[in-house]
Parts: structure tokens; sequence; C-alpha cells
């Protein structure tokens, strides 16, 4: 047996490894970019709905990142984050959502073939950014609104242009304690 290391560091991830064979409880490749786009979400200033997403290419590097949020320059003091009343005093003009953040923040203008990663199923506008820029994958872990005609549309659009399409279940993600 080897040394017995009780920091609450080493017991968290590995109980009975002596130090000379690998960890065999590491998280898997979905679980590591759902917990991203979750962490991402954390980021969101909306106070109602938190989205976060995760592009990863095909060497499974991450190349974009996004939350819904205004766009840059846009104050998030002053327009609205209300879903209610006349729709120039709610969000929805000018949110800019966790997908498109992620396609427009990508480090790559190229994202053919790429996978992502997202809280939410994306809405119709997003599926059209996703279609367009050559994304082959979504892994989504909720749908809200699956009898919304913005999902039905969505779906319709991802189906049809060959866009994978997978669930993640929730309890599969990674519970992040920092
Ligand atoms: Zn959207």
């Amino acid at each position: 047996m080897g040394e017995v290391c009780n920091t609450t560091c080493c017991n968290a991830s590995n109980t009975s490894n002596t130090g000379n064979t690998k960890r065999t409880d590491y998280i898997s490749w979905d679980e590591y970019f759902m917990s991203v786009a979750v962490l991402s979400s954390l980021r969101s200033k909306d106070p109602n709905t938190r989205v976060g997403a995760c592009i990863v290419n095909a060497d499974r590097k991450i190349v974009g990142t996004g939350y819904n949020g205004f766009p840059i320059g846009c104050s998030d003091d002053d327009l609205p984050w209300g879903r209610e009343g006349d729709h120039l005093d709610t969000k929805y003009p000018y949110v800019c959502h966790a997908e498109l953040n992620a396609i427009l923040n990508s480090i790559s203008r190229d994202l053919r073939g790429c996978t992502l990663y997202v809280v939410m199923f994306p809405c119709n506008e997003c599926a059209k950014a996703i279609i367009q820029s050559g994304i082959k994958e979504v892994v989504y872990m909720e749908n809200k609104y699956p009898e919304s005609d913005s999902v039905k549309a969505s779906l319709r659009m991802l189906t049809q242009a060959g866009v994978a399409i997978r669930h993640f279940a929730k309890d599969e993600v990674l519970e992040i304690h920092i």
C-alpha cells in the first residue's frame, strides 16, 4: 500500500488509487464540454434564463463559448431584462443567445464539422446560424418548450440540414464545487 493521503482534494477524486495507475473516475468528454456550457451560463445577467454554449472541433478543442446577453457595448443596466409588455420594453429584441454568441465569438471562422453543446434546445434563429456555420452536431441538456413554434421550426431545419441532435441528461453533468 502506498501512503494514504487524507486531504480532501485527493479523496474526492480517487479513494483507492495508490498512485501507480491512472484514475478511472475521470469525467467523459460529454460531461466536460457540457460542464463548460453550464459554467458559461453562470456569466449571464438574465434574471430569468441562463443559457450557456460551448463549441468543440473535431480534435476535441474548445473553439467558442457563449452565454445569453446583450451585444458588446450595449448596457446591461440600460436595456430591459423583462419578458412582458411592449416588445421594445422586453429583452427579446436585444438579447443575443448563447449559441449565436458562441459562434460569433469563436476563435475560428470555420466551424464546419464542430459540435455545439448547449444548455437549452436552440431556438429557430440560432438553428439558422448553427446550420450556416457548418456545425454538424447539437448536444443539448434541456428542452423546456418542445411545443413552441420556435423549437418546432428549429427541429425541422436542423433535421433537414442533417445536423445530428443528441440529448445529454442533466444528471450526467458534473456538479461544480468551487
Ligand atoms: Zn436562440
